[in-house]
């Protein structure tokens, strides 16, 4: 793709390799079809390869055509089905997440979505306001009826019943059954361990009788990834910032061979570390060390002997791939050779590249794409025979439990099962 901008413009580092990305596109357009927007509103504009040409244009024209390039750019689930398929290797997703934050600032969003994209980024992160936020939001339930379109949605999305706060949570380590073999830190996550604390608790169970001690270190908290995809870069690098130094710290004083994320949005980040850096001298070299040290949990028992003598044949699993891990982390195989490798029985879903509308808080804040992508995903399921859905997101977990009755359970909560582990909550 041609480029015309100016040389105060290449003067930025960013928009160097922002226009090297771009050229790279070669308007194939393969990844149309790929596109869950484009697949559901049919505009060009709402397509990867219209993307790319409105944020050149808006690099070129100074942020001048903001306003006709928010809406396309908010409407992305940033799902990155379109990198899976782009044959010149666009790197899309490092486009758009500069382009969030490049526009923010020439952008006059609403009174109301100004507000709801402030409470998402200073609640989510932090599991004592989020915990507070739900109860609070749960009272709602009974009136829901007669609240706006938008606020209806986002209580269909509450969990039934919120668990009870986990012990898990604080700073502290968890010795190895056994002989050691490894010790790896776990990011416990903000969200998901207040929605779903058994993930972290069956993860733990898992790795400590496999041989692997496991550390919550101390200053970690979010990666990350809910601001960095609300545009807002800054405040990313600040939650990076924390949780690069607490690993740099553990791996000083006793040092660690991997950074275990059981939840894949936060795993895409937390391996960017390393790019989100990449123009500063003094942090890029320890974020460089975190990003290569992460691993999928998926991932580590892959590397890892995963014992196979689990006999787990009468259970019929359905495999929900999350774009992130799918799309972001490229990992495809794993969790289901895991799965096979017990016995279960996993069947898949017809177009399973295509997202379940969750995509980190677009399901609260793009509610009508988000629901039409979840319909479209549940259909496919419910034709399948399967007693339980499994994912590696809990973003997934919550999109799709909300329209099911079967459970939707972490692989990890299945691979503890499996092992001699307790079953997963609601199975
Ligand atoms: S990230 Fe997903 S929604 Fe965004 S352009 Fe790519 S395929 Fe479409
Ligand atoms: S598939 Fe890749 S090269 Fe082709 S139009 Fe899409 S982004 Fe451009």
């Amino acid at each position: 793709m041609q480029t015309n901008f100016t040389s105060d413009q290449r003067a930025r580092p960013e928009v160097r390799e922002m226009e090297s990305i771009l050229r790279k596109c070669v308007h194939c357009g393969f990844c149309l079809s790929d596109c869950p927007t484009y697949s559901i509103l049919g505009d060009e504009r709402d397509s990867p390869r219209g993307r790319i040409y409105l944020i050149k244009e808006l690099i070129e024209s100074d942020g001048k055509s903001a306003k006709f390039v928010m809406p396309h750019l908010d409407k992305c689930l940033s799902c990155l089905a379109c990198t899976s398929v782009c044959p010149s290797g666009v790197d899309y997703q490092h486009y758009v997440d500069f382009a969030r934050s490049y526009i923010e600032p020439f952008t006059k969003r609403t009174i109301p979505d100004s507000f709801l994209r402030w409470f998402l980024a200073r609640t989510i992160p932090n599991p004592h306001w989020f915990r507070l936020s739900l109860v609070a939001a749960s009272l709602l339930r009974p009136i829901s009826g007669l609240l706006g379109r938008r606020i209806k949605s986002v209580i269909k999305l509450l969990p039934k019943k919120i668990p009870l706060n986990s012990t898990l949570s604080i700073p502290q380590s968890f010795p190895a059954v056994g002989k050691p073999r490894l010790r790896v830190a776990l990011l416990a996550g903000c969200a998901q361990q207040v929605l779903r604390p058994s993930i972290n608790e069956a993860t733990i169970r898992l790795l400590n009788r496999l041989g692997c001690e496991v550390v919550l270190s101390k200053g970690i908290g979010c990666c990350g990834a809910l601001v960095n995809h609300m545009g807002r870069q800054n405040e990313a690098r600040e939650f990076a910032k924390a949780n690069i130094t607490s690993w740099n710290n553990e791996i000083e004083e006793r040092g660690l061979d991997a950074i275990v994320v059981n939840t894949s949005g936060c795993g895409t980040e937390v391996k960017g570390y390393s790019h989100l850096f990449k123009n500063d001298e003094i942090w890029h070299g320890m974020a460089e060390r975190i990003s290569f040290l992460t691993k999928d949990i998926t991932e580590l028992l892959t590397e890892i002997d995963f014992p196979t003598s689990a006999n787990m044949q009468h259970h019929t699993i359905v495999y929900h791939d999350a774009c992130s891990l799918l799309h972001g982390q490229k990992i495809e195989q794993e969790p289901r050779l895991l799965l096979k490798s017990v016995g279960f029985d996993v069947k898949e879903i017809p177009g399973k590249h295509f997202c379940c509308g969750s995509a980190g808080v677009y399901n609260l804040i793009q509610t009508e794409i988000a629901e039409i992508l979840k319909l479209r995903r549940l259909e496919a399921i419910e034709k399948i025979e399967a007693e339980i859905v499994a994912t590696g997101n809990i973003g997934c977990q919550v999109q799709l439990q909300t329209g099911l009755k079967r459970p939707v359970v972490h692989t990890v909560e299945l691979l503890d099962w499996a092992t001699g582990g307790p079953s997963p909550p609601g199975t």
